[in-house]
């Protein structure tokens, strides 16, 4: 998706090139005007993502910490802040940190305590939330991301465990606001980057790759919409050259990863707007309207906020062994970017085939499955990017989802690539039919269907003299020096065998005898 910018100014080059059209330039310019704009300013987003942990209980309490629709069902008196209650730490937090830490290439702090962030707010009913202050448990690190063929490596500032707060709900009573405390106390890893992006594509391409990396550790379902990862973007605009950082907006409420890009690029369009016309920015707070795709603001910035941070006196602090943390280290699942390395360089796939194949780590693992049955690894590649990926797609299903087992897509494959049946055939009939009888084998089901290749030479010789026959004046052409016709001539022989004509001995015959007469 990040690539779209890109194909669009291609196909406009492209436009021009080939028409050379006056309304193709006045198309590029309406365009493209705000890159240009762009150019005079630089964008600086540093991004704020928490994610919710996939843990059973919550983070001090044995509360389920499962996303629940009835409200106010997972809150026993530790979660209500009951007087006489007292915290205790979910160990399984500390470990999905220090995973998460690790795949992320950061330093893990391994002196730790938590503190005491005050504030009065309705839905958090102790009156402070507990965090880690000046003692995140990650520091440094990168996220490797790829925007336009280009990889940076954008910098984290930190990663720190912290607790969620309940829900404040606006719009289930006109008069009163609701509070569920469902999510009070659910554990949360708040991930904090360095200013390192530059453009909405790499904000974009900075959440998609960490999206993909917690999801793939398992340590958080990833799920935008219901909250489970959420997004700030502290964004501020500069002119081009200069080093210091301009005044920031900070923009919340940031549900999905397309509304992340959207809301940076209105809220760039408004500091360039608003420095264009000699006004000063303040450091604010914003919301994202999504229905508008505009900002608003909700709180100006000015003074730091007073939290009355002190260490959390009911916790005691913790320490991480040198040895607790080797275990996690060698617990750690094989990660994409290694398995894209391996893939380019032991299976020759493509840098594109090998990075979408890692997108998912379910499909990773199908791709791993089937390649156990046969070494066709660009046709594994192309068969589950293809006709399997629009399958799925079709039925709005990831890998995790998908059933025929991986011997039977192998033994698909192999059928193509040994000249059994054709792809096109095996991907469009074969395919389906296998997904339904998924107990039978695919030469079972292509033998019953008729739909086997034919590769018994004079069938196809006599296919390919009723061709010749039928097109005089194109032989004519093709031996006039015409060679790009043997196409239209191996489609006729494809469309006379039903499909079922082997097309590699065709090509050959038909070259023989055309080149013959
Ligand atoms: P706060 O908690 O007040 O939001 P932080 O120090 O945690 O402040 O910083 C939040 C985020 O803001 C970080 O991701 C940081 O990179 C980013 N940031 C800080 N200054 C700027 C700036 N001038 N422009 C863009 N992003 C910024
Ligand atoms: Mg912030």
């Amino acid at each position: 998706m990040c690539r779209r910018p890109e194909i669009f100014r291609t196909l406009f080059i492209l436009l021009i090139a080939y028409y050379q059209l006056p309304i193709a330039h006045c198309l590029l310019s309406i365009t493209f005007a705000p890159v240009k704009e762009n150019e005079k300013y630089q964008v600086v987003i540093g991004l704020e993502v928490h994610t919710q942990l996939l843990t059973q209980s919550k983070l001090f309490c044995g509360d389920s910490a499962a996303f629940s629709t009835e409200p106010n069902t997972h809150i026993s008196p530790v979660t209500l802040a009951h007087p006489g209650t007292l915290p205790k730490m979910n160990v399984k937090a500390i470990e999905y940190a220090i995973k998460l830490g690790l795949a992320l290439h950061c330093d893990i702090e391994q002196h730790n305590y938590f503190a005491r962030k005050n504030y009065f707010y309705p839905d958090l009913p102790k009156g402070y939330q507990v965090s880690q202050h000046t003692t995140p448990i990650c520091k440094n690190g990168f996220v490797p991301i790829r925007v336009a063929d280009r990889e940076r490596n954008i910098r984290l500032n930190r990663i720190h465990i912290e607790e969620d707060a309940g829900k404040s709900l606006h719009d289930v009573d006109e008069n009163y606001t609701a509070i569920d405390l469902n999510r009070a106390g659910v554990p949360l890893l708040e991930i904090v980057s360095e200013p390192d992006m530059h453009s909405s594509d790499e904000a974009f391409a900075y959440i998609t790759e960490l999206r993909k990396l917690v999801t793939w550790l398992g340590i958080c379902d990833g799920n935008m919409e219901e909250g489970s990862m959420r997004c700030d973007a502290n964004i501020s605009i500069r002119l081009t050259g200069d080093t210091k950082l301009g005044t920031r907006v900070e923009v919340k409420n940031l549900n999905s990863i397309r509304n992340v890009k959207r809301a940076i690029d209105v809220e760039v369009e408004r500091l360039i707007g608003l420095v264009e016309n000699d006004q000063t920015i303040i450091q604010e707070t914003r919301s994202y309207d999504a229905d508008n795709n505009s900002t608003f603001s909700l709180r100006s910035k000015e003074d730091a906020d007073d939290y009355r941070y002190f260490p959390e006196p009911d916790l005691s602090p913790f320490h991480i062994t040198d040895d607790y943390l080797v275990e996690i280290k060698n617990g750690l699942p094989v990660l994409p970017g290694v398995l894209i390395q391996r893939y380019i360089k032991e299976f020759k796939l493509s840098d594109y085939d090998a990075a979408v194949l890692c997108d998912d780590k379910a499909q990773a693992a199908y791709f791993e499955a089937v390649i156990k049955y046969t070494d066709n690894y660009k046709a594994v590649a192309n068969w589950m990017l293809g006709p399997v990926k629009s399958h799925l797609n079709d039925r709005n299903i990831a890998y995790d989802a998908f059933t025929l087992p991986a011997e039977k897509l192998a033994a698909l494959i192999e059928l193509v690539e040994t000249g059994k049946v054709n792809f096109g055939i095996a991907a469009s009939k074969v395919l389906p039919a296998l997904l339904l009888q998924p107990e039978k084998q695919p030469l079972q089901i292509a033998t019953e269907m008729n739909l086997l290749q034919e590769s018994d030479s004079s069938s196809i010789e006599q296919w390919v003299d009723e061709a010749i026959a039928a097109m005089p004046d194109k032989v004519k052409q093709y031996q006039a020096g015409k060679k790009g016709l043997i196409g239209l001539f191996a489609g006729e022989v494809k469309k006379r065998s039903k499909g079922k004509a082997d097309m590699t001995m065709v090509t050959e015959i038909l070259e023989k005898k055309l080149n013959k007469q």
